[in-house]
């Protein structure tokens, strides 16, 4: 009699999906929750949103209402349905809801960490390396996280529309033949229309020495309801690679699943990126989990960040040592396609270096001497907290 009772009244509590329609006042419809465009009208962007949902600390609270003054704060329904209402501690929650921490800048921190900025060749076009570009394509996302590199543009509207753009940037990758592989990125260039996308992919495959097109999206992740047949269908038309970002196993939901065995049915390759982040994903056995759930999911773990000294986010970071930990216990221990290479965007733009005995060339406690591809060496500087 006992056990009725109390499943009874398991059955009643509202699910996460319940209570976040809730906040807008609607009743939880599955065909609704399906739809890219609903989830993204129904994003939670405000403190009302995230009180009604969340039992909010005194930090978060702090944070979405003067944190979001620096970095717009944003989190779709499908992403918000995976976190602990009751534990700030929740390593999805810790990816995209601000706190007081925030306000924390530390040694070493920097705006523009990968020193993107100096290497713009036209507005929204990063030249760093030879063969290579970045192409910002939007500065809007589905979800913020409180990590990004690009916070000092993502969601700022400091960048003009790409249309306004175009023009300068086709000139500028036509006239530079050695530029063979673009990186569509921003923003999360998924979150255009089909047809704009399907046009600005089309303008620069008819640029014959451009070979590969890559796009940087972490949309399977926060809105796996935009990967639609259509999409697939503009991605593999123009042979486009896609780099996924995930942080941790719980974001590897059914839908997510669905997204990835249509992008991979498409014929689209998937690589996947991960940030190293304290309190997210800063132990091996989680991260071993995420990246055999991603290879179950055809998708490639290719690179394992550690973080980027983005100022307000050093109690987000953990140590190179605790990256080089994490790596002894995945290599070997697994097989070589879930062992992602652990790598450093060297401060100040020297490009992505990956951390082994032949690139770190001097460390004096939390500092690191690290040396790029060129030849160059950069610092690093560990967070505070992990020194
Ligand atoms: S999805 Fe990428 S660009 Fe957007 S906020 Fe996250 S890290 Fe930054």
């Amino acid at each position: 009699m006992a056990k009725t009772r109390r499943s009874s009244a398991t059955m009643t509590q509202p699910t996460n999906r319940e209570r976040l329609c809730g906040v807008f006042g609607e009743s939880y419809d599955p065909e609704a929750w399906s739809d890219w465009r609903w989830q993204m009208r129904h994003r939670l962007t405000r403190l009302e949103h995230f009180e009604a949902f969340l039992r909010l600390t005194d930090g978060e609270r702090r944070g979405l209402t003067m944190g979001a003054e620096r970095f717009a704060v944003s989190v779709t329904p499908h992403f918000a349905a995976l976190m602990n209402p009751f534990d700030p501690s929740c390593p999805i929650r810790r990816q995209v809801v601000p706190s007081s921490d925030e306000f924390t800048v530390s040694r070493g921190d920097m705006e523009d960490p990968c020193g993107e900025d100096h290497a713009s060749a036209v507005e929204g076009l990063v030249h760093r390396y030879p063969d290579r570009v970045l192409l910002l394509a939007l500065d809007t996302c589905a979800s913020y996280c409180r990590y990004c590199t690009r916070s000092r543009l993502v969601s700022q509207g400091s960048l003009d529309p790409l249309p306004r753009r175009m023009d300068a940037i086709l000139d500028y990758l036509r006239a530079h033949t050695e530029v063979r592989d673009v990186l569509l990125s921003g923003g999360d260039p998924l979150l255009m229309s089909d047809d704009r996308l399907d046009t600005l992919l089309g303008s620069l495959r008819e640029i014959e020495h451009i070979e590969l097109l890559r796009i940087g999206s972490r949309v399977p992740g926060f809105l796996p309801q935009r990967i639609t047949p259509e999409l697939v269908a503009v991605l593999r038309r123009h042979r486009v690679w896609l780099s996924l970002h995930f942080s941790h196993p719980l974001e590897l939901t059914p839908e997510v699943a669905a997204a990835c065995d249509l992008l991979a049915d498409g014929g689209i390759p998937l690589g996947s990126q991960t940030v190293l982040l304290h309190g997210v994903n800063d132990d091996a056995a989680v991260l071993k989990q995420l990246f055999h759930g991603l290879v179950k999911n055809r998708v490639r773990p290719y690179y394992l960040y550690q973080a980027d000294p983005v100022v307000g986010t050093s109690h987000l970071r953990t140590s190179i040592e605790k990256g080089l930990e994490i790596m002894s216990q995945l290599r070997g221990h697994t097989s070589g396609y879930a062992v992602p290479t652990y790598v450093v965007d060297a401060p100040g733009g020297g490009g992505k270096i990956p951390i082994q005995p032949e690139t770190i060339v001097g460390r004096e406690g939390e500092t690191w001497q690290l040396k790029n591809w060129a030849g160059k060496v950069y610092t690093y500087i560990d967070p505070p907290a992990a020194g």
